[in-house]
């Protein structure tokens, strides 16, 4: 997983989990919660390995969630709008993210 494609994922989710809201590290490990990426149609499915199909998670909702196939439980009616959403905005250059970054951390008061 490129560098580039988790910092562009925890901005697009101001740095919380999907599911559960708990704030993230930026970092993939360490920190209070670990973060982990999650394909809201799982790749099982036939989901696609993109950033419409992205979700920033935390490991336990990551777990959780596991196989389950959204389309079939209907179960984050936010989420998929949010993805929407995301899939439609611009995508931001690795620069503009770096810049963002250290004041989307602050403002939800993670340590780094
Ligand atoms: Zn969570």
């Amino acid at each position: 997983m490129a560098d580039v494609i988790y910092k562009r994922l925890y901005f697009d989710w101001g740095g919380r989990c999907a599911y559960c809201d708990v704030a993230l590290s930026r970092m993939k490990t360490g920190g209070k919660v670990k973060a982990s990426i999650d394909h809201f149609i799982p790749l099982s499915k036939g989901g696609q390995n993109g950033r419409s199909n992205r979700v920033l998670a935390c490991y336990p909702c990551n777990l959780a969630k596991g196989d389950i196939d959204p389309r079939e439980t209907n179960q984050w009616p936010d989420v998929e709008r949010r993805l929407a959403e995301i899939a439609a905005s611009p995508l931001l250059s690795h620069g503009k993210l770096r810049q963002l970054i250290p004041e989307l951390v602050k403002q939800i008061g993670i340590e780094a």
